[in-house]
């Protein structure tokens, strides 16, 4: 099964952290065993089980 599309990315912000996904304003059907996220020296992050992409806003 392959994810092909792009549309599950959520800008993320200090507040949101720790980072979990499925998140609070997510949709059911996007539900799957609560994992958190770990965002990377580029502050993006990918969910395993949905792909779900979190990125940390920049405010610059
Ligand atoms: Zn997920």
């Amino acid at each position: 099964m392959e994810i092909a599309n792009n549309k599950n990315i959520y800008q993320v912000t200090s507040s949101d952290y720790p980072l979990s996904c499925p998140g609070k304003n997510m949709s059911k059907s996007e539900s799957h065993p609560k994992i958190f996220i770990k965002l990377d020296k580029k502050g993006e992050g990918v969910c395993p089980y949905c792909g779900a992409i979190y990125r940390a806003h920049h405010n610059t």
